[in-house]
């Protein structure tokens, strides 16, 4: 898009202006609006996620069967959410952070098999698939058992299909590891940004990596044109699966139980405010979307982006949506956050968070290494650059802005109560190696 067209035609422009000098910003979402006003423009429900959490159910004594990682938890592929006090308190007195009510992490960066949030939406993709082929061959009903998925006749049958997917990296090890699993040709188109450790652990799990010197947009564009022109392949379109969107939405349902174990109420007097990290936005999306269903306007979702890559940013507060990229406001798009090294949004995922969303915050890289030492310290766990983004929304709660945010909610008397999530995305699969270089990282 020119420029001149650009500056005419968005929304929010003073703030938009701030973005483009690459300056940190909190953008609130002036078109939020009850969750049930929301829904009626959206096309999914919550027995969509009732379906999505019915095959994963399905799939669990396969999946238990060949990640014995995932034996304690009966094949579900679960994260814990775990109190941290510790870092709560760091965060205020290193950093002036006021943050009333618990400080909770969801620890999608424990997630079994691929370590990173994408275990949700990219497997359950990649299981989808099987169960429709396997189904459309006869070779299976969804009433059988299904650790038939692990025989060698169903490895050799998925031998002749592809999956191919584009990727920075974690949803490339999710869709690889699992498709691999199963017996299929997988093929990661990987963009540049994608770390050599994710490249060399897929390609010793047997998937097929192609690297490009490009962005994320060019990976994914080749991956989806190979895939087109070749009638076995499916390709995973990480800019537009609804698949890939309900698997990340069953995230909710999960996170509901381990609240009522904890015997945590939320309701109108206890909000629940939860920050997460934003790349093309599906995964974030995705758990946003699932907490709307089960907690209402009770929940309050904030996104973070890198100040070089705010695709999210740019496309919800212009209005414009994914017609427009972050290159487009002058922006590299690169950033140290891996995850999050996205120029374009995606147009579907915008759409569904347009009257969802409580707002986005960008933040510098540097702050990133800053609260993954700080949170190895303090609670003694590691979280990958990407994931700690997270941190950035708790820590804002005193600006001006998020104060602004609360009262407008009518929150100011309930905060004593709030319960915060930063929500970890990724981490576990990091090399020792690599964890030593991003410990000793300092960008200012
Ligand atoms: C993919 C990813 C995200 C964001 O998910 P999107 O679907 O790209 O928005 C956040 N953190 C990490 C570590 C990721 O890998």
């Amino acid at each position: 898009m020119d420029k001149e067209t650009l500056w005419q035609s968005v929304q929010n422009k003073s703030l938009l202006e701030d973005v483009a000098k690459g300056k940190e910003v909190i953008w609130l979402n002036d078109d939020l609006t009850t969750a049930s006003k929301a829904f009626s423009d959206i096309p999914f429900t919550m027995a969509d996620i009732d379906d999505a959490e019915a095959r994963l159910a399905r799939f669990a004594p396969f999946i238990q069967t060949i990640f014995p990682e995932t034996v304690p938890q009966n094949g579900l592929i679960e994260s814990p959410l775990t109190e941290i006090p510790s870092m709560q308190k760091h965060l205020e007195t290193k950093y002036g952070a006021e943050i009333s009510g618990r400080l909770f992490l969801k620890q999608d960066s424990h997630l079994a098999i691929s370590g990173s949030i994408k275990a949700r939406g990219g497997i359950y993709e990649v299981l989808k698939h099987a169960e429709d082929l396997a189904l459309e061959h006869g070779k299976i009903k969804q009433t059988d058992d299904y650790t038939k998925f692990a025989s060698p006749e169903f490895h050799s049958f998925f031998s002749q299909f592809k999956i191919q997917v584009g990727s920075t990296g974690n949803l490339g090890m999710s869709i690889g590891i699992m498709s691999a699993a199963l017996g299929f040709h997988v093929i990661v188109h990987m963009s540049a940004d994608a770390k050599q450790w994710k490249k060399d652990l897929l390609r010793q799990r047997g998937a097929e990596v192609i690297e490009y010197d490009d962005d994320y947009s060019k990976a994914v564009e080749v991956g989806r044109k190979n895939s087109d022109a070749d009638p076995t392949s499916y390709f995973v379109d990480d800019e537009n699966s609804p698949t890939l969107f309900l698997g990340y939405a069953v995230a909710a349902k999960r996170l509901q139980k381990q609240l009522q174990a904890q015997n945590i109420a939320i309701d109108a007097q206890h909000p629940l405010f939860v920050y997460i990290p934003c790349g093309v936005g599906g995964a974030p999306g995705g758990v946003a979307f699932g907490l709307k269903q089960l907690f209402g306007d009770a929940v309050h979702v904030f996104f973070i982006e890198p100040t070089q890559a705010p695709c999210m940013l740019v496309g919800m507060a212009s209005g414009l949506q994914n017609k427009v990229s972050v290159q487009d406001f002058g922006l590299t798009g690169q950033t140290h956050a891996d995850g999050l090294a996205v120029g374009r949004a995606s147009g579907f995922v915008g759409g569904v968070m347009k009257h969802l969303l409580s707002g986005i915050l960008s933040l510098e890289d540097y702050h990133i290494y800053d609260y993954m030492r700080d949170i190895v310290h303090t609670e003694n766990i590691f979280l990958e650059p990407s994931a700690c983004a997270s941190f950035w929304g708790v820590s804002k709660l005193n600006t001006s802005e998020m104060q602004h945010y609360i009262q407008k909610a009518g929150l100011q008397n309930h905060m004593q109560n709030a319960i915060h999530i930063p929500w970890a995305t990724g981490g576990n699969l990091v090399p020792a190696e690599i964890r030593e270089e991003y410990m000793h990282t300092y960008l200012k």
